[in-house]
């Protein structure tokens, strides 16, 4: 590390947001240092379902939500879950959850992410190509299906707001979809095909490319917890829990749903939460299906990986402490035998936090405290696929430029003036 001399840019957190802040920032020529007390993609980016998900603008939130809200927490059938001490501790984030649940404000949420997520491939492709990476990638579209008439019924509203922001995809009927993926089991009613759809075989591979690519162009690396950040008028002095300091002239915070520890970051009175997610893996079954399935009654992916077939969602209110649920993990085993037949034991299973903010969007601009300090978390459901545009916006606010679209959605001040 240099000695007095402050780097351009500090990023806190190797994930799929905070390793392409820093590999857009080293593009533009801007000197780097990334922080991460782990390895580069080793928190929520390891474990997802490996979609790139431009088709995803609907957030969790939806009107509906209060009359399944008894089914869908009592089940032991639901792919949602949660700990009610803790969600009685958090209140005040479930309630303002409930308040973006409202019809108008779930349109304006759908279009709002489906706005980034227009800047996707803008986003992650220059990435992918400077390091090579081209060769984790897949394109062969990404299946969502419904097991039922109601399913499919209920779920008009997510695909005419999909239809409004431009996704192409066609409407498959169950012979369709059993022609393109015979291996499913569970009943079918309906699906869509999102035919130009992507996914990664293994996104801690793609992360580790673009780490590779990072420190291979002059990019700094330093594997530590960062404690603090305090943002003067010369810049930001970064503290490590040895008593270390960095100084860089802007700091970016990506730190995923960890990013409330960090002191000093103006994060800690943000309203970030986590929708923690499971997956189990079966080495050798990835040759099941050929493209990621979503199962909307399931709650769940199922996705053809390097490593195998990764059975990824489910989303459960409890909090960063608590360890894997073996509740959450049983329940994805029974719908991964629904949906393929007996596959036997998983050979991993695996538990991670999705940074969510109540209204579904991500938290990209400077930090209420300083505009020295970017924050770059909150991407819930869609991280993945979110992180290269975000990478790129966050070094147009390090180089001083106003990005090319609107980002006042994602403002990190907008909690307090509503
Ligand atoms: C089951 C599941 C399925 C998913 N499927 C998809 C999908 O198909 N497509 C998609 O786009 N998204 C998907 N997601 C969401 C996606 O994985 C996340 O949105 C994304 O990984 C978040 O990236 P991140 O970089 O913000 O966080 P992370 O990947 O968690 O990275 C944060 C990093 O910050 C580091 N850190 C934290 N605190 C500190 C500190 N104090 N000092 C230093 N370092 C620190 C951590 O070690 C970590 O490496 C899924 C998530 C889950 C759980």
């Amino acid at each position: 590390m240099k000695d007095d001399t402050p780097f351009d840019l500090a990023v806190v957190g190797a994930g799929a947001v905070g390793m392409a802040c820093a590999m857009w920032a080293r593009m533009r020529g801007l000197s780097v240092l990334l922080i991460d007390e782990n390895l580069p993609g080793s928190g929520a980016s390891y474990g997802n379902a490996g979609t790139i998900a431009t088709y995803a603008c609907v957030p969790v939130n939806s009107p509906g939500i209060i009359k399944f809200l008894p089914s869908l927490l009592f089940s032991s059938e639901s792919p949602l879950g949660i700990d009610w001490r803790y969600a009685l501790a958090n209140m005040p984030w479930l309630l303002a959850f409930l308040r973006n649940c409202s019809a108008s404000r779930v349109h304006t949420i759908c279009d709002q992410l489906g706005d980034l997520l227009s800047h996707t491939d803008a986003g992650l492709d220059p990435l992918i190509d400077e390091a090579g990476a081209g060769d984790l990638m897949v394109t062969n579209g990404c299946l969502y299906v419904y097991s039922t008439e109601a399913g499919f019924a209920a779920a008009g509203n997510d695909t005419e707001a999909r239809r409004r922001n431009g996704v192409e995809f066609d409407i498959l009927d169950a012979d369709a979809i059993r022609a393109l993926e015979p291996a499913l089991k569970m009943p079918l009613h309906k699906g869509l095909l999102f035919s130009g759809a992507r996914h990664v075989r293994d996104p801690q591979a793609l992360i580790m490319r673009f780490h590779d690519w990072f420190t291979g162009n002059g990019g700094i690396w330093l594997q530590s917890r960062v404690s603090r950040t305090m943002a003067g008028n010369a810049g930001v002095t970064i503290e490590l829990p040895d008593g270390r300091t960095c100084k860089a002239r802007k700091a970016v915070i990506a730190a995923g749903a960890h990013a409330k520890a960090i002191a000093g970051a103006g994060t800690s009175g943000l309203p970030l939460d986590t929708e923690r997610g499971h997956h189990v893996l079966y080495k050798d079954r990835g040759g099941l299906i050929s493209r990621p399935v979503g199962w909307a009654d399931g709650g769940l992916y199922a996705t053809p990986m390097a490593g195998g077939l990764r059975i990824a969602g489910t989303v459960e209110i409890a909090g960063l402490d608590k360890p894997k649920s073996p509740g959450r993990i049983a329940y994805l085993t029974r719908k991964s035998h629904e949906m393929f037949g007996d596959l036997g034991v998983p050979d991993e299973d695996w538990l991670g936090f999705r940074p969510t903010m109540p209204d579904a969007l991500p938290v990209i601009g400077p930090s209420p405290t300083s505009d020295r300090i970017i924050h770059a978390f909150g991407h819930q459901h869609i991280g993945l696929t979110l992180g290269g545009i975000t990478g790129r916006i966050v070094a147009d606010l390090a180089e001083g430029r106003v990005p090319n679209f609107d980002i006042s959605a994602f403002d990190p001040g907008r909690f307090s003036k509503r």
